[in-house]
């Protein structure tokens, strides 16, 4: 499969790596929206977060758990931002699951 995310997680496409373990990648975005700006992805493809099941949702929460350790050993102790975008309206143009974890600046809300 042609899968950029794909790729990245099994080393063909270098990154910079924040944390890895057995089901999980964390790396630095190439375009960093912000001082801290890192994507977490299941190694598993997963297209995106309208593909989520009771089968393959473990790794979601094991993603939100390396995102609050990241989040600390980063130091983003004033908060953070975590963003999916899911599908076209989404703003989504990896179709590989990831979820932003973006900190060191103030953010605003509603976005976009
Ligand atoms: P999204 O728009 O939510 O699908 O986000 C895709 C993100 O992937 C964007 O923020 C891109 O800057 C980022 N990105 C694309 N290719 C790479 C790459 N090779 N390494 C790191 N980040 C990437
Ligand atoms: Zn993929």
């Amino acid at each position: 499969m042609d899968c950029i995310f794909c790729k990245i997680a099994n080393g063909e496409i270098p990154s910079k790596k924040a944390y890895e373990d057995d089901t999980v990648l964390a790396f630095y975005d190439l375009e960093p929206q912000a001082p801290v700006h890192i994507l977490i992805i299941p190694k598993e493809h997963i297209s995106s977060c309208a593909e989520i099941t009771t089968e393959n949702s473990a790794v979601v929460s094991h993603i939100f758990e390396v995102a609050a350790k990241l989040g600390k050993e980063l130091g983003l102790e004033k908060g953070y931002r975590i963003v999916n975008n899911c599908g076209e309206h989404g703003g989504q143009t990896v179709k590989h699951l990831h979820f932003h974890l973006m900190g060191g600046r103030q953010f605003t809300w509603p976005a976009g």
